[in-house]
């Protein structure tokens, strides 16, 4: 458990606004969050609230404004472009709510492909095998995307995120496209994962049934962290549910007041 404490990701005072026509947009506005190897991370907020923004800055798909990014070690939001890339590719597995497969592939050359990129080293082919087993896709290997259901598809998205043994899994409202059994079975892989292999986790979501799973949830709101409530102050989903309601709306008050 000692590897726990150690930092894995480190956010610093990390902005960032975007121009909409006439307008700018204040997506995050300094937002500080430190993240330890083994974390799995829940971040809530409703729509709008700058949950996918923070995910692309930690993807290193956007630069800050202002802020900084540290992954591993690596100030990933001041890295050349080429090297951000090689970095993201290597370190980072990306999921997002639309799977993002490519439908001429089938489910297993789908997961390899983030290999066929610069560099990377040859898999042997029986740690493909043991991650189809792990993600019940064994059966599925040949299939292409439009013959497997949503569920399928994501554990897929899943399997490609890890195929690289990345440090961090980022996901983007993963459970999105799904219904809610195949959404809540998705969750489950989440936090086995975690538990099992140490995977660095952090899911957005809207969905307090979703992020009940993690260990900690960071609830954002108008770009701004509002509060943050650690496994121990939720038992369930609803008991977050509740949690998360009264905090949002205790901040509304407090708005209205000032
Ligand atoms: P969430 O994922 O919580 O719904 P986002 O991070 O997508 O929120 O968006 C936060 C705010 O930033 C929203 O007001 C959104 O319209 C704005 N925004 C996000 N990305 C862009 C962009 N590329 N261009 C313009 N505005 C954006
Ligand atoms: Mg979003």
């Amino acid at each position: 458990m000692s590897e726990s404490a150690r930092p894995l990701v480190s956010i610093e005072h990390l902005s960032k606004s975007f121009r909409q026509g006439e307008v700018r947009v204040e997506a995050l506005r300094d937002v500080s969050l430190t993240l330890a190897a083994g974390d799995f991370v829940a971040v809530m907020g409703a729509s709008g609230s700058g949950k996918s923004t923070l995910l692309h800055l930690l993807a290193g798909l956007t630069r800050p404004d202002t802020g900084r990014v540290t992954i591993d070690g690596e100030a990933i939001s001041h890295l050349p472009e080429p090297e951000l890339t090689r970095f993201r590719r290597r370190r980072i597995g990306l999921v997002f709510q639309a799977f993002n497969l490519v439908p001429t592939l089938s489910a297993e050359e789908n997961i390899l492909l983030p290999l066929l990129a610069d560099g990377c080293p040859a898999l042997d082919p029986a740690t493909l095998d043991r991650l189809l087993e792990r993600l019940d896709l064994t059966a599925r290997r040949q299939h292409r995307p439009d013959a497997l259901s949503g569920g399928e598809q994501q554990r897929v998205a899943i399997a490609r995120a890890l195929i690289t043994d990345p440090a961090l899994i980022l996901a983007d409202e993963p459970t999105g496209s799904l219904d809610s059994v195949s959404g809540q079975k998705l969750c489950r892989l989440l936090r086995e994962l975690n538990e099992e292999q140490g995977r660095t986790i952090v899911v957005v979501t809207h969905e307090p049934a979703v992020a009940a799973w993690a260990r900690r949830v960071v609830v954002l709101r108008d770009g701004g962290i509002l509060t943050e409530f650690t496994a121990g102050e939720f038992s369930d989903a609803h008991t977050l549910a509740t949690a998360y309601q009264d905090a949002v709306e205790a901040s509304a008050t407090r708005e209205v007041r000032v």
